[in-house]
């Protein structure tokens, strides 16, 4: 069965190979090296001032953030993992002001300023990269630029989950990106991190909260590159593997390609790309048949795609694109959807999907 959801993704054989080391302890001179390590590439890699690598999913490091960052954040929410910093600011009983949109449609910059002109008291925006709810990407780079001309002490929040290791994201204007170990990293699940900007760290020496997530203490342990917990060193160890094995270069333009190539050969069997503004880390389709869709796909043609979540539960399917993919992988699952709209007497099979895909793809 080829994995194709959009997180977890598949490990390669060298990442799996480098975690299957006997256990390290977590003081030790040899594990901190590691750490040191991926220290350093992590900074190279987000252009950022610092980075904190917590034992957490990627919501542990959202709850943190919200806590550290944030007395009275707008948050944007436009499908799950928005709604996600709305439900950790209202456990803490913290003030917020909620931008909701479909999940097909990206708040445009000005509908973000015109909030932030009337509500002078924001100090934060918390917004998803790519809100993975709908493959949805927020234009968050602008949305930041504008929001520090208005107010250069706001913290940006950027929750880069399923954009980091996707694409080269243009951190400028964001303090806080987050990001998560089982999407674009390959690694298994349960190590989440945060790159810094001069404001965040600020920020950490004045809010000292939170007991487990205590960005204070982690941050004063982890520039001794040791953490304040036990670390989840095998996953350390294994990003240490992506870093040496990973051309990014070669993976944000070997993803760009297959996003693009994707979303051209399924809009030419017919199919309909279901946010206005579609990321690269996934490719999502709106149809009333996802479910008999994604059904055949598991049983006939091995491939395991994600569905939807809430009111788009059986009305999208999302394919993942972040990782390192085979291309005869990922024209696979092109030629297996389109098979399988065959199968359910929607569309004769005629090979466009593939041909479409395979003239793209290089392309790109
Ligand atoms: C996967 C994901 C998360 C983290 O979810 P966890 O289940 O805590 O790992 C957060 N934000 C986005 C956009 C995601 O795709």
């Amino acid at each position: 069965m080829l994995l194709f959801t959009p997180g977890p993704t598949p490990s390669p054989e060298s990442i799996r190979q480098a975690m299957a080391i006997p256990t390290l302890h977590h003081r030790t001179k040899e594990f901190e090296s590691y750490f040191a390590f991926c220290r350093e590439k992590l900074i190279e890699m987000l252009k950022m001032r610092d980075v904190l690598m917590l034992a957490s999913s990627g919501s542990g490091a959202m709850e943190a953030c919200v806590r550290t960052f944030c007395k009275k954040p707008l948050i944007v929410n436009s499908g799950k993992f928005g709604e996600r910093f709305s439900k950790i600011a209202k456990a803490y009983n913290i003030d917020f002001i909620e931008l909701k949109s479909e999940w097909d449609t990206a708040p445009s910059v000005d509908s973000v300023e015109k909030i932030l002109s009337e509500n002078k008291d924001i100090d934060s925006i918390c917004i998803q990269i790519c809100e993975s709810a709908g493959g949805l990407r927020h234009n968050v780079e602008a949305i930041a630029k504008m929001a520090k001309s208005l107010n250069p002490k706001i913290a940006i929040i950027a929750d880069g989950i399923t954009a980091i290791g996707v694409e080269k994201i243009d951190t400028t204007h964001i303090d806080a990106l987050i990001g998560g170990s089982q999407k674009a990293f390959m690694l298994p699940p349960g190590m989440s991190l945060i790159g810094l900007s001069d404001l965040a760290l600020e920020l950490i020496e004045a809010n000292d909260v939170g007991f487990y997530f205590n960005l204070k203490t982690e941050l004063k342990n982890q520039r001794k590159n040791t953490t304040a917990w036990t670390s989840p060193t095998s996953i350390i160890i294994g990003l240490a593997k992506y870093f040496e094995v990973a051309d990014l270069e070669a993976i944000y333009r070997e993803t760009r390609a297959r996003a693009k190539a994707t979303q051209k050969a399924l809009s030419a069997i017919g199919l309909k790309i279901y946010p206005k503004s579609p990321a690269l880390a996934m490719t999502t389709i709106y149809h009333e048949d996802s479910v008999a869709i994604r059904k055949l796909l598991k049983e006939k043609y091995a491939l395991n795609i994600a569905g939807g979540q809430d009111h788009l539960k059986e009305l999208i399917f999302r394919i993942n694109h972040m990782g390192i993919i085979p291309i005869y992988e990922a024209s696979w699952v092109v030629n297996g959807i389109e098979l399988a709209l065959d199968e359910l007497g929607l569309r004769k099979f005629d090979g466009t999907a593939n041909k479409v895909f395979l003239e793209n793809y290089n392309r790109i």
